[in-house]
């Protein structure tokens, strides 16, 4: 029997596929998701079982934003993995507006993927993992929480998300199971070249202590400690992976 995995969700590219090949690479089993690029999620897929052959890895559709349809995901990795011990929730998204043009649309699709996901995806596994004494969430969050020019709906959903992440810390660390926030920098996906400009990586990589942008890999390790047993006693913790840059314009 193998041993108890992780879900991933968004796991399919940038920082999620790097946290996924990480876990996979160590012998963790992955069930990671993903919502349209099913191109994307299938080359993982058939990359990870070439690389790792022993290590159960599978991939699901569904959008961490539909609480019916994360149930039945959850219900499904459930079912294919046969136990899980760990979540990623790091599905997220960009809209870039300024506050006095963003609409009611796009404000409602960053707060839906990106802190109503994480909520939906967590409370449909959270029995699972009290039913097992064990249980460890990682939230990808954001030096954006802090404020960021143009990103309202995302600075106010990546705050939240530090607050749920600090909630579920306290109500279920009684019941054995951690909750933590990863407060990421500026790593170079397919979301930061689609919807951040060049600007702001250049900042990062001038102001940043460590004068430069981080790669997904090295989000990826920070995680992969927090869901690890050497992680056993840290719960309720926000811990940048940003370089030392805690504010953004
Ligand atoms: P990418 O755009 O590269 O990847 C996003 C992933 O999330 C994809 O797998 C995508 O699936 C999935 N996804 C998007 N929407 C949904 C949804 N509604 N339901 C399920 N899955 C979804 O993003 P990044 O890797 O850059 O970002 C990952 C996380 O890191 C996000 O939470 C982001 O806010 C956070 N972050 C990123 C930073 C950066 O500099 N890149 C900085 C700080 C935080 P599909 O391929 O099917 O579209």
């Amino acid at each position: 029997m193998s041993a108890p995995a992780v879900l991933v969700t968004g796991g399919s590219r940038g920082i999620g596929r790097a946290i996924t090949e990480h876990l996979v690479s160590r012998g963790v089993p992955v069930c990671f998701t993903w919502v349209r690029d099913g191109d994307a999620a299938a080359a993982l897929l058939d990359h990870l079982r070439t690389q790792w052959p022993g290590v159960p890895v599978e991939g699901l559709q569904f959008d961490v934003g539909d609480p019916a349809a994360v149930e039945r995901g959850t219900d499904e990795a459930i079912e294919r993995m046969g136990a899980i011990q760990g979540l990623v929730n790091n599905a997220g998204i960009v809209r870039n507006q300024a506050a006095v043009l963003m609409d009611d649309a796009m404000w409602a699709d960053v707060i839906r993927t990106n802190l109503s996901g994480p909520f939906y995806v967590t409370r449909a596994l959270l029995m699972h993992f009290v039913s097992r004494r064990q249980g460890a969430i990682v939230n990808i969050g954001s030096v954006a929480a802090g404020g960021c020019s143009g990103g309202v709906a995302y600075a106010a959903a990546k705050a939240g998300l530090e607050g749920f992440s600090n909630t579920i810390a306290r109500e279920y660390g009684p019941r054995g199971i951690r909750c933590n926030t990863v407060r990421v920098g500026y790593v170079e996906t397919d979301l930061t070249a689609a919807h951040l400009a060049s600007t702001l990586r250049e900042y990062w990589a001038t102001y940043a202590p460590l004068r430069r942008v981080a790669t997904a890999a090295e989000v990826a390790s920070t995680v992969g400690f927090l869901l690890s047993d050497a992680a056993s006693f840290i719960n309720g913790e926000v811990l940048s992976a940003s370089g030392g840059l805690t504010w953004v314009p």
